[in-house]
């Protein structure tokens, strides 16, 4: 009975034929037990009627009432905005896309029942795009799940199909605990604890569920936890089954290239690159993470690294997260390896036709020794000639599942290249033991000389003139300035809007200085050629969505202010702000915050003005917030959870590492059993 959930297929029920199953299979979801462990991840309350007057922003609602007014508004974008009313209120309901007949029936319309989420916008409280019928059924008898979706799925439908797999589970096919019964932990079992998330009695508190805290959410948080350990613990020991690549001692090009760095690697930095090397000249793959804070010195430690694999007759491919860093890994390894007669290739998104078909001939036929690039690292036509090593920067922005695809494409005649994993998220020592719990770990724990620490102060942005004026001040002596701009939303767009709406208000404000303007809606190309003009100095003011976070390097740049700083994590604050003090000037960065600030928000930003220490600053921020707040893995990018949260769930950690050893050993069965539940299989992570 309990393997009958994983044993039936989707298309047993109700309404599910071959194109559904085919959608429903691209997220995941195959047989019965996939829609179980497809899980919402946030809850509306369609339980109640919330009176209009009632409403706060971004309170999710259905109300009922009449529209008392609706017309076509012109704005940037073209909008029908309806005036909808009852006895307690009025709020706006906007659509971007409508149709004449939708105008003119709720034009007339003297009843509706609306639901949707409330934000501030130009009329006051407004609902985009409410879902709304003149003829409403009962309301709903338990809170709403919102489930993640794919094109051609709806909501409903997926509502629908867990539903239907509740109802079985009710006729006694249920899912079978895996491993040991983790009941204890939560005080719930599986069975309960999948129904209750697809299905929450009204009552529950909906706050509770948006912490992730209910002890339903802990059970399967735990198991989440546990699959994913127990993956990167498989991928571990598989690939130490397999041979890699047994180089010999470093050679010339090695020292030569040390030699003419016009610098002297820092003691961290020699140290990393001799883990490496050995690691390298073992039987094993190597599978090594480097951690070191922004401005460490990573990439020599990986140009080291490549030169070493090329002494070795082999080739090396080097990934990054963005266009705007692969291109400076491109300059800066071609800066550093054609003088010593190595040549590099690139590859990205971007590049097509002739110049594309050149760079793979280089790559196919071996005479490039090194290859960047980004995704496009991955597609079908690009074929590495004898791959030995492979170098993922900036790990956090990429996925477990990319890491091992790249792995896997380069596996050649039952070896595997080496792999070399780099990332500036600072994160606390006992999430990174999870996070990479397949990799060896090495971090460079010491700053190059010479660089000036960076003076942060904390300001309301009522003193936004002061520092605007502060900023013209400065340039116009020569210093470059990042003007960035942070989410005051969700949505891209809006983020992009600000960045725009800035630019042209610092413009206007401040004739004379050259500002450019990056946000990730430009094309890769504008936004290489915006760079280019800030790294040459042709521009003494960038204004940047938080594209420009990672790994970006210009030295000149001194000057850094941050909009609506309050709203980030610690740790994407402290990459932003690594963007500056990396040269000889003396840096600033004004973390500029709407008032009133809360608590905790003031002693986040406190601590970013006492400290440049990432890892200090992951701690502090660990502890400020403490485990149960909303915040997390999700936040810093790092691994894709459904439900689990590293830093929220750090206290089941302890119990998971050596349990998942424990389960490999004694019951790989199981042990596959759960992965298979979770989706986190290697084989099914490397097939994403
Ligand atoms: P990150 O670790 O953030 O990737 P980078 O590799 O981009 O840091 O290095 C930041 C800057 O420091 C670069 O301009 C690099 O050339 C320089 N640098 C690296 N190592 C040293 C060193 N030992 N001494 C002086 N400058 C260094
Ligand atoms: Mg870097």
């Amino acid at each position: 009975m309990s393997d009958w959930l994983d044993q039936n297929d989707v298309s047993s029920l109700k309404g599910v034929g071959p194109a559904l199953a085919q959608k429903l299979a691209r997220l995941g979801i195959h047989n019965l037990q996939d829609i179980l462990f497809h899980l919402p991840f946030r809850y509306e309350d369609r339980t109640k009627v919330t009176p209009i007057g009632a409403i706060q922003a971004g309170d999710s609602v259905v109300i009922e009432g009449k529209v008392v007014a609706c017309d076509i508004a012109f704005g940037r974008r073209r909008s029908l905005l309806a005036h909808f009313q009852d006895s307690t209120g009025t709020i706006a309901l906007r659509f971007f896309h409508f149709s004449k007949p939708q105008q003119t029936s709720l034009k007339n319309a003297s009843f509706l029942r609306c639901t949707g989420e409330a934000r501030r916008g130009a009329a006051g409280l407004e609902i985009y795009h409410p879902e709304y019928t003149a003829n409403p059924g009962p309301l709903e008898q338990s809170l709403t799940p919102i489930y993640p979706v794919t094109e051609g799925i709806t909501q409903a439908r997926l509502r629908n199909l867990a539903l239907q797999v509740l109802a079985i589970m009710e006729q006694g096919k249920v899912l079978k605990p895996l491993g040991q019964d983790y009941t204890a932990l939560s005080g719930t079992d599986i069975n309960s604890a999948v129904k209750f998330l697809h299905s929450p009695p009204p009552g529950v508190n909906i706050e509770a569920l948006r912490t992730g805290m209910h002890p339903s959410q802990q059970r399967l948080a735990f198991e989440e936890l546990l699959a994913h350990h127990l993956t990167l613990r498989l991928i571990r020991r598989e690939s130490q089954k397999l041979k890699g690549r047994k180089f010999g001692q470093p050679k010339q090009l090695y020292q030569q290239l040390i030699a003419g760095l016009g610098f002297t690697l820092t003691g961290a930095q020699v140290k990393v690159a001799d883990e490496i090397a050995t690691d390298m000249m073992g039987t094993a793959p190597m599978l090594r993470l480097v951690q070191g804070d922004v401005g460490s010195g990573k990439t020599i430690v990986a140009a080291l690294s490549a030169i070493h694999v090329a002494e070795n007759d082999m080739q090396t491919a080097i990934m990054a997260p963005t266009e705007i860093l692969a291109e400076q890994h491109f300059n800066n390894f071609t800066n550093w390896l054609a003088p010593l007669g190595l040549q590099v290739a690139w590859l990205s998104g971007k590049l097509k036709g002739k110049k594309r078909q050149e760079q793979l001939a280089l790559i196919t036929s071996g005479r490039a020794e090194v290859v960047i690039g980004t995704h496009a690292l991955f597609q079908k036509d690009v074929h590495f000639h004898r791959l030995g090593l492979v170098i993922i920067d900036e790990q956090h922005k990429f996925g477990v599942h990319q890491r091992l695809a790249l792995r896997q494409k380069g596996e050649d005649d039952g070896f595997l290249p080496h792999q070399l994993v780099m990332t500036a998220t600072p994160i606390p020592r006992t999430l990174t033991m999870s996070m990479y719990a397949d990799m060896d770990c090495s971090v460079i724990d010491e700053l190059p000389p010479g660089r000036s620490p960076i003076t942060t102060s904390v300001i309301a942005d009522s003193r936004r003139e002061e520092v605007v004026s502060h900023i013209e001040q400065a340039c116009s002596q020569g210093a470059q300035a990042y003007w960035v701009c942070t989410l005051i939303d969700e949505s891209e767009v809006l983020q992009c809007q600000a960045a725009e709406t800035t630019a042209e208000q610092l413009t206007a404000t401040l004739p004379d200085l050259k500002i450019g303007l990056v946000h990730g809606r430009m094309t890769p190309d504008d936004k290489a050629s915006v760079m280019n003009l800030f790294k040459t100095g042709k521009l003494n003011l960038l204004v940047a969505t938080t594209v420009i976070e990672v790994g970006v390097d210009v030295p000149n740049a001194s000057l850094m202010v941050i909009d609506n700083s309050e709203r980030l994590g610690l740790a994407q604050l402290h990459q932003l702000r690594g963007r500056i003090g990396r040269g000889t000037n003396k840096s600033f960065c004004l973390l500029l915050y709407h008032p009133p600030l809360g608590i905790t928000s003031k002693e986040r930003l406190n601590v970013m003005r006492e400290s440049q220490d990432g890892f200090f600053i992951a701690e502090r921020d660990l502890e400020i917030r403490g485990p149960g707040e909303m915040f997390g893995s999700r936040q810093s990018g790092a691994v894709e959870f459904k439900l689990a949260d590293l830093v929220r769930d750090s206290h089941m950690l302890t119990e998971i590492r050596p349990l998942a050893d424990t389960m490999l050993e004694h019951d790989p069965v199981t042990a596959k059993a759960l992965m298979e539940r979770w989706l986190m299989s290697p084989q099914k992570l490397s097939q994403v």
